[in-house]
């Protein structure tokens, strides 16, 4: 079908792997989404990761030898020059050789970083971040993750855990985190922690505007906050001014120690817009060293769920460049 060379992205979550193949431009040729098998500690991902990928090639008649390698994004906490998954909890990993076992499986070079990374290269490559030299990336979702770009090299530091934002305290008495400790970020900014927030007002509000959500569907989400404080709601207002507030904090903490040009905020809560954007650079504008303000721009990520699997081909590229 083609001679022109392939890339590999593979972006490995908690329910989906997504996977696609990709022009050296970034463009995507293929893309598709195979489920996260985490039964076992997750021992068949691997191999089922390299069958998605080899039966896909030959329906597309794409050769072994037309791709130039497979570029993965993992959970968890990782040694990105050896490609070492030193524990992924949401999916049952602890000690995986990635990088060994899928370039021996395939026979091709494989890289591998942290999901939060890839996804802020490829943010940064192809959407919101237009190759800055100094981002930082903050994806709220079900749970809050991050990478940071410094000098155009991300940051992992010396055991994997550089740009785990997520995990910043902002409030030492606050609620418990998955990490085991409290008040870290993500109880808060992430879609459970703006749900964990509606909770507390519908427990003690049973007439309120969220309690009342609440009755008619069984549950409430991130998305009825937002929809609610459009609609006026105060406490849903609430909701959002303080966890803006939270998070425009941590960003204005964060930037005085990178100086970035751009903070990228992605992730599934990011769909609320300026609805979140507004009050976020506002308390950021508050918080920061008025230059430090001045320099950096604040945005909505572009590429939605493509970031992963784009950054990861964005990996094979940069690593295969130098070789
Ligand atoms: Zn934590």
């Amino acid at each position: 079908m083609m001679n022109k060379t392939v890339i590999v992205g593979v972006d490995i979550g908690g329910t989906t792997v997504k996977i696609g193949f990709l022009q050296n431009s970034g463009d995507i040729i293929e893309k598709w989404e195979i489920p996260t098998n985490t039964a076992n500690s997750g021992l068949s991902i691997v191999d089922d990761i390299w069958d998605a990928i080899s039966q896909k090639a030959m329906a597309l008649s794409i050769s072994q030898a037309h791709i130039l390698g497979i570029g993965v994004g993992a959970p968890g906490f990782i040694d990105s020059k050896t490609g070492y998954v030193y524990e992924a909890v949401n999916i049952g990993w602890k000690d995986v050789e990635l990088a060994e076992q899928l370039s021996s499986k395939s026979g091709l070079p494989v890289f591998v970083e942290n999901d939060a990374n890839i996804a802020v290269l490829g943010e940064n490559w192809l959407g919101a971040g237009k190759n800055s030299e100094d981002v930082i990336a903050i994806t709220l979702g079900t749970g809050v993750g991050g990478g940071i770009i410094a000098g155009g090299k991300i940051l992992n530091g010396v055991n994997g855990t550089a740009g785990e934002i997520g995990h910043i305290t902002v409030d030492p008495n606050g609620y418990s985190c998955n990490c085991g400790r409290k008040g870290c970020l993500e109880t808060l900014a992430s879609a459970t922690g703006f749900v964990r927030q509606a909770m507390n007002i519908i427990d003690t509000n049973t007439s309120s505007k969220l309690a009342e959500r609440y009755r008619k569907n069984g549950t409430v989400t991130a998305k009825d906050i937002f929809e609610l404080a459009q609609q006026g709601d105060m406490d849903s207002r609430g909701i959002i001014t303080h966890t803006a507030e939270v998070i425009g904090l941590a960003i204005s903490n964060l930037t005085m120690t990178l100086n970035p040009s751009k903070v990228l905020v992605g992730g599934g809560v990011s769909k609320a817009g300026d609805q979140l954007l507004e009050p976020i650079k506002q308390a950021f504008k508050k918080y920061a060293l008025p230059r430090t303000f001045e320099a950096c721009e604040v945005r909505i990520a572009e590429l939605g769920n493509d970031a992963g699997i784009i950054g990861a081909a964005s990996l094979v590229k940069n690593h295969t460049a130098k070789m």
